[in-house]
């Protein structure tokens, strides 16, 4: 079998990491293996770049608005536009929750205050009244093949999809981009933003092997 390695970019490893995030960094290493795909992980953490064609597979964790606050002006500054380019050019991403949130136009937290996201996708967040906690249950459509994904969701976030923008599945039990359209998440191109922690990866090979692939 001919030799296959993948590269994954990290981002912001010690900012971004709730409810176990970094365990799909785990499952999706496992389930290459199974594939003789050996990995590398790479932290892109403050001040480092996204280095041109480098990484095959983004992950960008959930964070507490604190920590969104924390890193944006980094992520926009120093990572965002060749996130872009890469992500544009088929680059694989999972983002869960507040990376998610950040790879959208903008997330207003409670209290009116807006963090800018990079705007690769065209979806935006507003802050609820409520949090919206507890497991979740998707179902999803990857390649054609109908899949249930399970989870667990703890945001304040409401996100909100524009047109054109495909989520990555309709809600079944829980709450999803904002309890009241039904749609859970964001699939454009290779990028998969979802608010299911769980981690997701681990739990839904389905997923982990629809970004291997
Ligand atoms: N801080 C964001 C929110 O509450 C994201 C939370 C998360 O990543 N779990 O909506």
């Amino acid at each position: 079998m001919k030799d296959c390695s993948l590269r994954v970019g990290h981002l912001y490893p010690d900012h971004m990491n709730l409810y176990g995030d970094r365990g799909n960094l785990m499952a999706f290493v496992y389930r290459a293996g199974l594939r003789g795909i050996t990995v590398e992980v790479e932290q892109l953490q403050p001040g480092d770049p996204v280095a041109r064609g480098r990484y095959d597979f983004f992950f960008f964790g959930g964070g507490q608005d604190n920590e969104q606050e924390q890193i944006y002006e980094d992520f926009l500054s120093r990572k965002g536009q060749d996130l872009a380019r890469e992500l544009d050019d088929g680059a694989a991403c999972l983002a869960v929750c507040g990376g998610y949130q950040l790879l959208g136009r903008s997330y207003e937290v409670y209290g009116g205050k807006k963090i800018p996201g990079l705007g690769w996708m065209d979806v935006w967040t507003e802050a609820g009244s409520t949090r919206a906690i507890g497991n979740i249950l998707i179902e999803s459509t990857l390649d054609g093949r109908v899949v249930e994904l399970a989870g667990f969701e703890n945001h304040g976030g409401r996100t909100f999809l524009g047109e054109g923008v495909t989520p990555l599945g309709r809600v079944v039990i829980g709450s999803g981009n904002n309890g009241q359209d039904g749609t859970e998440g964001a699939l454009v191109k290779s990028v998969v933003g979802t608010y299911l922690h769980g981690p997701v990866l681990p739990k839904n090979s389905a997923l982990t092997d629809w970004l291997l692939a």
